[in-house]
Formats: structure tokens, sequence, C-alpha cells
């Protein structure tokens, strides 16, 4: 039993003007599928074999940088396909939004410091929202292929939304104005998945 490259909810145009068609096909293509297999040949043989990605996550020896780097890449990237959707945008409704506007104040206060951990993630990573147990949000931005369920990393909850600010995610379309890519996310984010998301992980 092997680790499968999900297929996409939407086609890879789905999403333009915010994501470009050719920068999606590439993204899932060659890169999620990438992690994909190199996830996979890293745990074959291993008593990690057979495991959910996230046991496999939340139980990493984070010396172990293929399966750290490719089971990361795994999870985040199948992440990111499900909280986009070409009816994307607004704003979340319902217990997701008030656990924001406890945390933040407003959807906008959020809306400035998920764009400032993405804006200012060094070089490759991730940025993201996350739900600790009891409902609290919170956001913060990881290097590389790591995420918060990963011992040790990040604020350490389960992440329920994350942008990719990996120069592949974006360079095609926007090269070095990593800002816009971060705003145009926001017309594209499925706030019921999320929603959804932090409802399973609270
Ligand atoms: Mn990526």
């Amino acid at each position: 039993m092997s680790f499968e490259l999900p297929k996409l909810n939407y086609a890879y145009d789905a999403l333009e003007p915010h994501i470009d068609a050719r920068t999606m096909e590439i993204h899932h293509s060659k890169h999620h599928n990438g992690y994909t297999s190199k996830l996979n040949a890293a745990i074959e043989g291993t008593d990690l074999e057979g495991q959910t990605i996230e046991n496999i996550l939340m139980n990493l020896d984070t010396s172990n940088g293929a399966v750290r780097n490719n089971g990361g890449g795994f999870y985040n990237h199948r992440l990111f396909w499900e909280v986009m959707s070409p009816n994307g945008g607004g704003a979340p409704s319902g217990a997701l939004a008030e656990a924001i506007n406890d945390a933040y104040g407003s959807f906008e206060a959020f809306k400035d410091a998920f764009s400032k951990a993405a804006a200012t993630q060094f070089g490759s990573g991730w940025a993201w929202l996350c739900v600790h147990k009891g409902g609290k949000v919170e956001v913060c931005a990881t290097p590389n292929q790591d995420n918060t369920l990963m011992p040790g990393v990040g604020c350490g909850g389960h992440p329920i939304l994350g942008i990719d600010v990996w120069e592949h995610a974006y360079y095609l379309n926007y090269q070095n104005r990593r800002p816009d890519y971060i705003n145009a996310f926001f017309n594209v984010i499925d706030w019921s998945v999320v929603s959804s998301k932090y409802e399973q992980n609270k």
C-alpha cells in the first residue's frame, strides 16, 4: 500500500487568473508527484509503510530527511489543493469565523497576519492557519516542506489552511511579486473546506 498523487477537484485552468494553468500543471504533475514517489521510496520496507501520513508526520524522527521532506511535501500539497476552489474567496462563517475573530479581532486583521507570515517566510516554505485542541486558531510559518504536525515544528496546531510560498508556486505568473500571489490566493480559498477541517480537528 503506497501513497498516490491525489486528483484535483478542478481543472488546471480553473483557478485563473489567480493561479495560472501552467503553474498548476507543473506543480501538481511534477512537484507533488515527485514528493509522492520519493515518500513511497523512503518508507518502503520500513515500519512506516501502511501508516497514515498524519501518523507518520506526528511521530516523525525529524532527523530522517527523506521522510521529513517528502512526507511533508505529500501532505502539504494535498491540503493546498483541497483548500482552493474556483468558487472560493470571501470570508469564513460560523465557528471558524468566531475563532478567527477571537484570535485576531477581525477577518481583515487575520488576513494581514497570515499574509505577513507568508510574505516574510525567508526562502521556501509555507504559512498556515492552525487549530489547537479546544478550538483556538493560530497563524505560523514553517520552512521547506515542514508542517505543524511534525514534533516541535511551527505553532504545533493542526493545519487547516496553508499557502505554498516556494517560488515554484508562483514564479511563472508573479515572478518575484510574492505579495501579489498571496493576495490572489485569498480569491480562491474555499472557506467551507477550511471550516470542515476546523470542525474535524478542533
Ligand atoms: Mn509546492
